[in-house]
């Protein structure tokens, strides 16, 4: 496996492939990798014949109080976990490599970027379709994968795909989660040992919505209080939002009747974690 970190050495190794019909798959990440992300390398080995983890923190998909600057980074790690999974190349570029001084195009989506996390995070999804346009290009995979973890993200990334004739398939990869239900993410090593216990809220709270919806309730607004009462029983809970909304579309529900997507963000202390169930 390769580690790469410009373009210009990336372009000839794929066009290689392509040359021999090979089919590339490509796992965009911003590294610190766990089971989670390995999940989607796994299943991108397993349907394509060469194998692109980028791994990238990307700062357009910051805001500027985020935590851009104290955002996991381990490479080496990252390296370990590729490999294992069977990933053939990361591409590991710095930011001075995707990102001209005077870069001054960007991929804007209106709509389904507004609600959900894009009400805290305006310019966040910019910054997303930015960058994985910008891969498309520079990777140009047959198959990308993304987890269901980030329910917008996934949205908007096909969204974008249809929107701008990328041809490119999206495949969509269930989240992975903890044994006690908390989504993986590379954000959870943020949490001190009290508020990883107290990170449990989301997931159970969500758990309970579905089941509501489960046994027959069509009420979103009467699924979301509860989920949301259920939520501020743990002190260390903020919580930005809890919608229930139509996963392609992310259009507020109000009559569940075909699928719904419950999404939620909690701070829990400083931290912003998500989680959705459908
Ligand atoms: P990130 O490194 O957080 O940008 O995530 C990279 C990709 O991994 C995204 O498509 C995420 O949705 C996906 N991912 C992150 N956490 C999980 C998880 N717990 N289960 C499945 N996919 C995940």
């Amino acid at each position: 496996m390769q580690i790469i970190k410009t373009i210009e050495e990336l372009r000839p190794i794929v066009k290689g492939w392509r040359k021999e019909g090979l089919r590339v798959g490509l796992v965009p990440t911003m590294g610190y990798l766990h089971e989670g992300h390995k999940s989607l390398i796994v299943k991108a080995v397993s349907e394509n014949d060469r194998v692109v983890v980028s791994d990238f923190v990307n700062p357009t998909q910051f805001g500027v109080n985020e935590d851009l600057a104290s955002y996991p980074r381990d490479i080496e790690r990252d390296a370990a976990i590729c490999e294992e999974a069977g990933a053939d190349l990361i591409f590991h570029p710095e930011p001075e490599e995707m990102y001209f001084a005077d870069s001054c195009t960007f991929v804007n989506m209106d709509k389904l970027t507004k609600g959900l996390c894009g009400k805290t995070r305006p310019t966040h999804f910019r910054g997303v379709c930015t960058v994985v346009s910008k891969l498309f290009h520079i990777v140009t995979p047959d198959r990308a994968y993304f987890g269901q973890k980030d329910a917008q993200q996934l949205a908007v990334i096909r969204r974008m795909v249809r929107d701008l004739n990328f041809d490119i398939e999206i495949v969509g990869c269930p989240i992975v989660r903890e044994k006690d239900g908390l989504a993986m993410s590379s954000r959870n090593t943020y949490l001190s040992g009290e508020e990883r216990k107290a990170a449990l809220i989301l997931h159970k709270s969500l758990l309970l919505g579905k089941q509501m919806m489960e046994q027959g309730e069509r009420d979103a607004a009467k699924v979301k209080a509860a989920i949301i009462q259920n939520m501020e029983t743990e002190p260390l809970a903020k919580v930005d939002y809890v919608e229930i909304v139509n996963p392609d579309s992310l259009e507020n529900i109000d009559i569940i009747k075909g699928k719904a997507l419950i999404a939620t963000a909690v701070y829990i202390g400083k931290t912003r974690l998500i989680d959705n169930e459908m």
